[in-house]
C-alpha cells in the first residue's frame, strides 16, 4: 500500500510538471528548480518558486527526512524505473560502494552553486529581499530537448547500469548533498523496533543502496544521510523489525561513527554479490571524474549534471569496468575515451583562452585560439565568428573579417550584428 502511494506520487509529479509547462505557463509560476535557491536567493535575495521549494524541502526534511527525494523527485523516479526495467530484463548491475557518494555531490554543490553565488552576493550585496514567483521563466536554466533527453538517458539509465542503484542520486546530485545535514538530524527516521534475523531483505530492497541491516543493528536506526524515506525497508521486512518513528532530537543519541564512512558494510554473505567495494579506487576516480567533467562541461549546451554523469561513467569504465573485457577491447575503449576527452579539453581550453584574450584585447592570441576552436568544435557558434570578424577588422584583415561575418550570418540569419559588420567591412 505504501509503495503504491509512493509510485502514485512519483507519477503525479510528472503530471504536475507537464501541467506547469503547458497550463500554468511562466506568467504565474516561473522555474521551479532547486538551483533557483542559489542563483536567485543566495545571489540576489530574490525568493521565487524554486527558492520556496528548497526552503520547504529543507524544513520538511528536518522533520521527516528526505521525503522529497523518495516521493517527489523525477530524476529519482527515472532511476528507479531503470532499475525495475533492468531487473525485468534479468540484468542486475552491482551497486558500487565508494566514499565518493559523500565527497563528489558536496564538491559539485559547493563548486557550482554555493561558492560562486556567495561570492557574487559578497561583490554585489543585496539591497532588499524581494518576491518574484514568475521569474525566471521555466526554461531559464534547463537545456533544450536533445541535451535534456540525453541528460535523462545518461543520469537516469546509463549511470544505473554502470554504478548500480540510483547512481546519480548517490554520486552526483547536489540537491541530495544539500539535504544531507537535515536528513542526519531529522526527527522521524527508520528505526529498529523488533527482532532482526539478518536476512538482509531490507538492504536488498533499499532503492538507494544503503546497508540497512548493518545500520539498524549497529546504530538502532538508519543513519545514512542518503535515506529517501521511501519505506521499502519498513514495509518489506519479513520480521516487522523496522518502523518509521519519531524521536525527540534532544534525547536522540548521536554517535560520531554514524557520520563517518562505514568500514564493514555490504559484507554479509546474503548481499555480497549485489554490491562491489571500489573504495580503493576512490583516490583515482575522483580526480579523473573532475578532470573529464571539466573538459566537457558547457560544450554543446551541456549542463553540469550531464557532463559529470558522463565523466563519472567514463572514469569508472577506464579504471574498473573495462577490466571485464579482453586486453584489446580494453585498450581500444580506453584510447577512444582518452582521445574524445582530450579533444574536447582542447576545445574548452581554446574557447576559454580565446575569450580571455579577447577581453584583454590581445588579438593575436585570441584569434589563434578561436580559429582553433572553430576548426575542431563540431558545433557551429555564430558568436565565435562575430568575435573573430571584429578582431580581423581591428587589425585591418578585411578579407578574413568578411569571411567570419558571413559565416556568422549563415549560422544566425536573423541576428543584426553580422549585417552591421558586413556593412562596415564593405564601406572600408
Ligand atoms: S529485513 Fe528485517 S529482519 Fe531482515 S535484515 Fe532487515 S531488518 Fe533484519
Ligand atoms: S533505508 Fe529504507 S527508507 Fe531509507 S531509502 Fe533505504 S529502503 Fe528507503
Amino acid at each position: 500500500m505504501v509503495q503504491k502511494l509512493r509510485i502514485t506520487s512519483l507519477f503525479l509529479i510528472h503530471v504536475l510538471i507537464l501541467l506547469h509547462i503547458y497550463y500554468f505557463g511562466s506568467d504565474k509560476i516561473g522555474s521551479v528548480d532547486f538551483q533557483e535557491f542559489f542563483h536567485s536567493f543566495i545571489k540576489s535575495g530574490i525568493i521565487n518558486a524554486g527558492a520556496m521549494l528548497v526552503i520547504i524541502a529543507f524544513i520538511f526534511t528536518l522533520l521527516f527526512g528526505r521525503f522529497f527525494c523518495g516521493w517527489a523527485c523525477h530524476f529519482g523516479a527515472i532511476q528507479e524505473l531503470c532499475w525495475y526495467i533492468l531487473k525485468k530484463l534479468k540484468i542486475k548491475p552491482q551497486t558500487i560502494d565508494s566514499k565518493l557518494v559523500t565527497i563528489l555531490p558536496i564538491i559539485i554543490l559547493l563548486n557550482f552553486y554555493v561558492i560562486p553565488n556567495i561570492y557574487q552576493a559578497y561583490k554585489n550585496p543585496w539591497s532588499e529581499i524581494s518576491l518574484a514567483f514568475n521569474e525566471p521563466e521555466i526554461w531559464a536554466f534547463l537545456p533544450g530537448f536533445i541535451i535534456g533527453s540525453l541528460t535523462f538517458l545518461i543520469d537516469g539509465f546509463l549511470i544505473v547500469y554502470f554504478l548500480g542503484k540510483k547512481g546519480f542520486c548517490r554520486f552526483l546530485c547536489p540537491w541530495g548533498a544539500f539535504l544531507k545535514v537535515p536528513t542526519a538530524l531529522s526527527f522521524f527516521k527508520v528505526r529498529k523496533t523488533g527482532e532482526c534475523t539478518y536476512c538482509h531483505v531490507c538492504t536488498n530492497e533499499c532503492p538507494i543502496g544503503i546497508d540497512v541491516s548493518y545500520e539498524i543493528n549497529k546504530f538502532e536506526k538508519v543513519v545514512n544521510s542518503n535515506c529517501t524515506s521511501c519505506m521499502n525497508c519498513t514495509t518489506g521486512c519479513p520480521s516487522s523489525a523496522l518502523s518509521y518513528t519519531f524521536s525527540n532530537p534532544l534525547k536522540e543519541e548521536y554517535n560520531l561513527n554514524q557520520f563517518l564512512p562505514k568500514k564493514n558494510i555490504f559484507t554479509h554473505p546474503n548481499i555480497l554479490n549485489n554490491f562491489k567495494n571500489l573504495r580503493k579506487l576512490d583516490f583515482y576516480i575522483l580526480p579523473l571524474t573532475l578532470l573529464l567533467g571539466f573538459a566537457i562541461d558547457g560544450l554543446y549546451g551541456m549542463g553540469h549534471f550531464m557532463a559529470y554523469g558522463i565523466s563519472l561513467i567514463a572514469s569508472y569504465i577506464i579504471l574498473f569496468f573495462s577490466k571485464n573485457y579482453t586486453k584489446l577491447i580494453r585498450l581500444g575503449s580506453i584510447s577512444i575515451l582518452v582521445l574524445l576527452f582530450s579533444w574536447h579539453g582542447l576545445i574548452k581550453f581554446s574557447i576559454w583562452n580565446g575569450f580571455r584574450n579577447y577581453e584583454l584585447k590581445n588579438h593575436s592570441t585570441s584569434i589563434l585560439n578561436l580559429e582553433r576552436a572553430i576548426s575542431i568544435y563540431p558545433k557551429k557558434i555564430g558568436k565565435f565568428h562575430i568575435m573573430l570578424s571584429e578582431m580581423y577588422l581591428d587589425i585591418n584583415n578585411l578579407e578574413k573579417a568578411l569571411i567570419h561575418a558571413k559565416a556568422a550570418k549563415k549560422i544566425n540569419p536573423n541576428h543584426n550584428s553580422p549585417d552591421q559588420l558586413i556593412n562596415i567591412i564593405n564601406n572600408r
